[in-house]
């Protein structure tokens, strides 16, 4: 990297330089913004649109957002939206076809999209959970080129998290609650002598480029400090822990049969919230639809779920006709068999299927239960 690659530390002001930078770059800047009692991801015009001053309360089934006593910009944890919903999104087109008159039709892929984003806030887990649909979407054995031209496109600007959410279990999966790699600017709230500050670190030529550009001063020993202390608690204070993640993938495959597997589907509603939320899982199907004159027809893709019972529908039934198959697939294909597949693991850790699952099933408490069991670890 080039001289600009030395911390500093940036206002208020010159945050919302960064933001103008990135628009007048061509970059269409996203954030988290507060809609409907939850804090989403959605285009943002600048630093107002940030949630300031809002934190939430995350917990099994619940989500509360709440007023915090200062005005911190990134004082919450991940939200219901994931920057999949950017990168793999819900639902897109794939091909459109078209009657040109008798016997005669045209059909045209989808072109590859054009869009830039810039993603403002992107937390640690999310970090790593990009660079797990990387792996499968990229590096797979069936690269999508919609997905890579996005993230190719993309700049990214991490938040070191500074609290943890309710629900948050990424220092058990080595996931967080610093950024590592994979972004272009990384920065840290802190609080200084002379008010509230984001301590910038840059992560790639473009992200030393553009940080050079910037409002800024240079980040003294004080200011690391701090900002280290910062991801230290939010590090001490995660609301959830994963027992032996390390040993996760060996324990499920051995408690197949495990009678807890049982009790969790007496409480699941194979709604797929969970699949929906998680930031990593990528599975789709396909849909065709044509217009009413049957003159015009699309294909296109969107978002699956192993929850559902089409999902594992083949030549007249289903796979996993029952909840019990359909969340033991699902639990031991995150955390046990994607290692198998993607050599990593399918969960970083963010809580979101936790606090957005209606009855409030907990993947750290399901491994609990399995792992407390005698006789369960080999
Ligand atoms: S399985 Fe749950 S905790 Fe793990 S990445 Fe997915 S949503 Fe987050
Ligand atoms: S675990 Fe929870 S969120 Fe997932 S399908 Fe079951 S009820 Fe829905």
């Amino acid at each position: 990297m080039a001289e600009h690659d030395q911390p500093a530390v940036l206002t208020r002001d010159g945050l919302e330089a960064l933001l103008g930078a990135l628009r007048a770059g061509g970059y269409r800047v996203c954030g988290p913004t507060l809609r409907d009692q939850a804090i989403v991801y959605d285009e943002i015009d600048g630093i107002d649109d940030l949630p300031v001053g809002w934190t939430d309360e995350q917990d099994g089934g619940h989500y509360r957002v709440k007023r915090r006593d200062d005005d911190a910009l990134f004082g919450y944890a991940v939200g219901p939206h994931s920057w999949k919903k950017y990168l793999h999104p819900p639902r897109r087109a794939l091909w459109h076809a078209k009657r040109e008159g008798e016997g005669a039709f045209t059909v045209e892929a989808e072109p590859v999209p054009s869009v830039r984003y810039a993603f403002i806030g992107v937390r640690a887990c999310e970090l790593a959970a990009i660079a797990v649909q990387d792996r499968v979407l990229i590096d797979g054995a069936y690269p999508d080129n919609h997905y890579r031209a996005l993230r190719e496109g993309a700049f990214i600007v991490a938040v070191n998290c500074g609290e943890a959410g309710g629900t948050c279990f990424c220092v058990s999966m080595d996931t967080g609650p610093k950024a590592r790699s994979g972004f272009d600017l990384s920065l840290t709230e802190i609080v200084t002598d002379t008010g509230r500050a984001y301590l910038a670190e840059a992560g790639s030529d473009d992200g030393a480029a553009i940080l050079a550009l910037l409002p800024s001063r240079p980040a003294t020993n004080a200011d690391r400090g701090i900002a280290d202390a910062a991801v230290a608690n939010a590090a001490a204070h995660m609301g959830r822990t994963m027992e032996d993640a390390k040993g996760v993938r060996d324990l499920l495959l051995a408690n197949l049969e495990h009678p807890r597997w049982d009790d969790v589907a007496a409480r699941c509603l194979s709604c797929g919230n969970c699949t929906m939320a998680c930031p990593t899982c990528f599975c789709t199907t396909s849909e065709d639809d044509s217009d009413v004159a049957g003159a015009e027809a699309g294909h296109s893709q969107r978002w699956d779920s192993c929850f559902t019972l089409d999902f594992s529908y083949i030549h007249g039934g289903s796979v996993r006709n029952s909840p019990k198959s359909r969340y033991r697939q699902w639990m031991t294909h995150k955390l046990a068999t994607w290692w198998d597949q993607f050599g990593t693991s399918g969960c970083v850790g963010c809580g979101r299927c936790i606090t957005w699952c209606p009855v409030g099933i907990d993947i750290t408490e399901e491994v609990r239960a399995i792992h407390t069991t005698p006789g369960a670890t080999a």
